[in-house]
């Protein structure tokens, strides 16, 4: 009853730290998994996703804190008696097994032997499409059926959790996105609980019921795609979800969660505070290029500057404008492909204020963004 109430996963106050007097990879770090939820760590390279992953499995130890399975310790379980199924990089097929053989391997560990076996090892092939493929060995496979094979090998004991660290890192676009719509397939037919790692924050954006940003060994927002896309919680989180222009500016007042600021090139505008200013404060204000709006009148919206446009970039579905505003500054807009804009044209752009987010200058986190 308390054991099913509770979260499946519970990391609390785990910090992990590879040696005496090293940074902590992983710091304070308090996150549940809830029962049946894809949950994404999303974060640049080094920001402590794969220690995090390997703690849970039992493959390393955190130094400090804990983390609990169903309300129970893990600190003395070792790996194999977790019951989780791991899809990771580094984790590869064995090669001299053939894919048949590759798969029911978590199932001999377990003693599953026979008919019964190879009973689940069929489900487990018709579960990621790769039927009448298990007496071929894993080098006569594609990326792709490589994958699949891998997934079904982390499905077939019928694992409470499943534990997958960038397992689409190696494979192409097309296939990636291919692979990523399985696995929700899988996932949401077995209601299965996924903790997944990816640098890609459009995979993250499109598996996740949750995602939880890492940087810097952190937690710097937790929740939903869609709050994680628009309400970012800090600077960080803003530029490494997306595009976001960032405006230098300085805070003039602040009434609630809603400000006015003026930009380095001296325009007032009117942006929803993420912190308490005072005035005066430095700061930093993201506009995704989306949220810009553009005409040749004046126009409505509560921001109105004037610019001209610099430059514009074809991106086939669209265009990106690079807009120089009068008095100082630039910022890039994004734009149907069709618009009829042209370098040198004057422009009105604005945006509401509800799009514009305000962040303390001295974040510290960089929105590095590439990883891998
Ligand atoms: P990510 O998966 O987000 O790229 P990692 O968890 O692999 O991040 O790494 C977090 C930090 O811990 C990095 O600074 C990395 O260099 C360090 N680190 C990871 N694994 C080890 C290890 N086995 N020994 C020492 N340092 C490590
Ligand atoms: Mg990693």
């Amino acid at each position: 009853m308390a054991a099913s109430a509770s979260p499946l996963v519970e990391f609390r106050g785990v910090e992990k730290r590879y040696a005496a007097g090293a940074a902590a990879a992983v710091a304070g770090l308090d996150l549940a998994v809830e029962r049946g939820e894809f949950l994404t760590l999303l974060g640049p390279s080094g920001s402590g996703k794969t220690t995090t992953l390997m703690m849970l499995a039992g493959f390393e130890t955190p130094s400090e804190g804990d983390i609990y399975l169903d309300g129970r310790s893990l600190a003395d379980r070792p790996p194999h008696k977790r019951n989780m199924g791991v899809v990771f990089q580094n984790y590869a097929l064995f090669p001299h097994m053939s894919v048949a053989g590759n798969i029911a391997f978590p199932l001999r560990v377990r003693g599953i032997r026979g008919a019964d076996a190879a009973a689940k090892v069929e489900a487990a092939l018709a579960l990621v499409r790769l039927e009448g493929l298990g007496d071929r060995r894993p080098d006569a496979l594609s990326g792709g059926q490589r994958q699949r094979v891998a997934l079904a090998r982390a499905l077939v004991f019928e694992p409470d959790l499943v534990l997958m660290d960038e397992p689409l890192g190696a494979l192409d676009r097309q296939l990636r996105e291919h692979l990523q719509i399985e696995i929700k397939r899988i996932q949401r037919a077995l209601g299965l609980t996924i903790l997944y790692v990816t640098h890609d924050q459009s995979e993250a954006l499109t598996l996740s019921d949750r995602i939880a940003v890492f940087a810097d060994g952190r937690v710097q927002q937790l929740g939903p795609p869609d709050t994680i896309y628009e309400r970012p919680a800090n600077a960080f989180v803003a530029g490494f979800m997306g595009e976001n222009n960032r405006l230098a500016a300085t805070v003039i007042t602040q009434q609630g969660d809603q400000c006015a600021i003026r930009l380095a090139g001296g325009q007032i505008v009117r942006a929803t505070a993420a912190a308490t200013f005072t005035p005066g404060t430095a700061v930093v204000a993201a506009i995704r290029p989306e949220h810009i709006e553009m005409g040749e009148q004046p126009l409505p919206c509560c921001n109105a500057l004037d610019g001209r446009v610099d430059q514009l970039v074809y991106h086939g579905d669209h265009r990106r404008i690079h807009v120089g505003l009068d008095g100082g500054g630039s910022l890039i807009a994004r734009v149907s492909a069709d618009r009829d804009v042209k370098p040198g044209d004057r422009l009105a752009i604005g945006w509401c204020t509800d799009r514009c987010f305000v962040f303390p200058a001295a974040d510290g986190s960089n929105p590095g963004g590439e990883g891998s």
